[in-house]
C-alpha cells in the first residue's frame, strides 16, 4: 500500500508559520505525546479565517492553547493543529471592560485587572491556561468561572466566518462551552467591577496560597482529571476507591490532590490515560459513578 501523501503541500498558503511533523510534547503541561502532522500559527485573524475557508472539510483541525488541560496521545495529532502565538496576546482596559487576546495568559489578565482596580477577575490568577482555553473549558476556581465574567467572544468558525458570540450563545455550563470544538476563539471581552486594589491583591494572594497548599502545581500535570459529578466531588470518590498514589509506569495519581494525574518524569500519554481509565473503573466498581474526563485527550495512540 502507498504511504499517504504528505499533508503540508496540500494546504492553503498562509502568512503565518506552518510546519509539518512538529513535536507537541513540550507545549503541554504533562510533557507527553507525539507530533502535530501540521502545526499552524496564524499571523492574524484574517490569516486563520482565509486558511479555514480553503481547508478541505475532511482535514481535521485541533486547537491547542497553553496545553494545561490536555493529553496529546503518543501517536500525535492528525490533520492541522492550530496554536495562536504571541500576536494574539493583548490586554486592553476601558473602564470596567477588559478586551483580551485569546492567547493571553489568564494570570496576566488577573494582574492587569488588579493594577486597574477591577475586581471579579481574581480567580484567573489561579488558572494556568490561556483565555482561549478558559473560554472552551468555562474554567473556574474559587467560586467564579468564565461564564460569570465573559461579555462576548470573537470566534473563527471552521468554515472561516468570523463573528462575535454573546455569553448566552456560548452555551456555558460546568467546565463546558457549547460551540463546536473546531472553532477558534480570537479574543474576548470580560467584565470586572470597580473595586479596592488592596482587597483584590489580598484575594489573589489567598488564591495563590490555597493553590500551592492543595495542588501539585510544580509537577507535570493537567489540573483536575475528572469533572465533579452532580452533587459529588471527584476527588472524594477517587479517594474512597483507594486510588490515591496509584501508579501506571511513570504516571501517578497525585498524593497531594487525588483528582490530579502526574507524569513523574518518563510517563507516556498511554500511561496517563490507562491510569485514568483504571481510576474510572475502580470508582465505578466502588461507588457506581461514571467519572467523565475533564482533561481533553487528542490524537492517536503510538
Ligand atoms: C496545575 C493546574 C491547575 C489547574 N487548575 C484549574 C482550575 O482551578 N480551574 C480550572 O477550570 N482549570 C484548571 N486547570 C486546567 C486548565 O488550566 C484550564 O482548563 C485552562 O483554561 C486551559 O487553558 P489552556 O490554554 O491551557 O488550554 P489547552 O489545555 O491547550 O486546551 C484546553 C481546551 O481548550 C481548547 N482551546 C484552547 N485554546 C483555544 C482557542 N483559542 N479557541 C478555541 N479552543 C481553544 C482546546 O482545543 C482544548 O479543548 C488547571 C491545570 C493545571 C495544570
Amino acid at each position: 500500500m502507498n504511504a499517504p501523501a504528505p499533508l503540508l503541500p496540500r494546504l492553503p498558503a498562509v502568512r503565518g508559520e506552518i510546519k509539518a511533523d512538529v513535536p507537541l510534547k513540550d507545549t503541554t503541561w504533562f510533557k507527553v505525546g507525539g507530533a502535530a502532522e501540521v502545526l499552524f500559527q496564524p499571523a492574524d485573524a484574517d490569516d486563520l479565517a482565509q486558511f479555514f475557508r480553503r481547508l478541505p472539510a475532511e482535514i481535521p483541525a485541533t486547537i491547542l492553547g497553553l496545553g494545561s488541560n490536555v493529553i496529546v496521545r503518543d501517536g500525535g495529532i492528525e490533520g492541522v493543529v492550530v496554536r495562536l502565538g504571541p500576536l494574539f496576546r493583548s490586554i486592553k482596559v476601558e473602564e470596567e471592560i477588559i478586551t483580551v487576546g485569546a492567547a493571553t495568559v489568564d494570570s496576566q489578565v488577573a494582574r492587569q485587572a488588579m493594577t486597574n482596580g477591577l475586581a471579579g477577575l481574581e480567580f484567573l490568577s489561579g488558572i494556568p491556561g490561556s483565555i482561549g482555553g478558559g473560554l472552551r473549558m468555562n474554567a473556574g476556581a474559587y467560586g467564579s468561572e468564565f461564564k460569570d465574567v465573559v461579555i462576548d467572544a470573537l470566534v473563527v468558525e471552521r468554515l472561516g466566518k468570523v463573528r462575535t458570540i454573546t455569553n448566552a450563545e456560548l452555551g456555558f455550563a460546568y467546565r463546558h462551552c457549547g460551540v463546536p470544538d473546531d472553532w477558534v476563539f480570537l479574543s474576548a471581552r470580560l467584565k470586572g467591577k470597580i473595586g479596592d486594589k488592596a482587597e483584590i491583591t489580598a484575594k489573589m494572594q489567598e488564591i495563590s496560597k490555597a493553590r500551592t497548599a492543595t495542588q501539585p502545581v510544580n509537577t507535570y500535570t493537567g489540573g483536575s482529571t475528572f469533572a465533579n459529578p452532580d452533587g459529588k466531588k471527584a476527588w472524594e470518590l477517587i479517594e474512597a476507591a483507594g486510588c490515591r498514589g496509584l501508579k501506571q509506569g511513570a504516571a501517578e495519581v497525585s498524593e497531594q490532590h487525588c483528582n490530579f494525574l502526574i507524569n513523574t518524569g518518563k510517563a507516556t500519554a498511554a500511561d496517563l490515560e490507562t491510569l485514568g481509565e483504571t481510576v474510572r473503573s475502580k470508582v465505578k466498581e466502588k461507588a457506581g459513578v461514571d467519572l467523565q474526563w475533564e482533561i481533553r485527550r487528542y490524537g492517536k495512540p503510538a
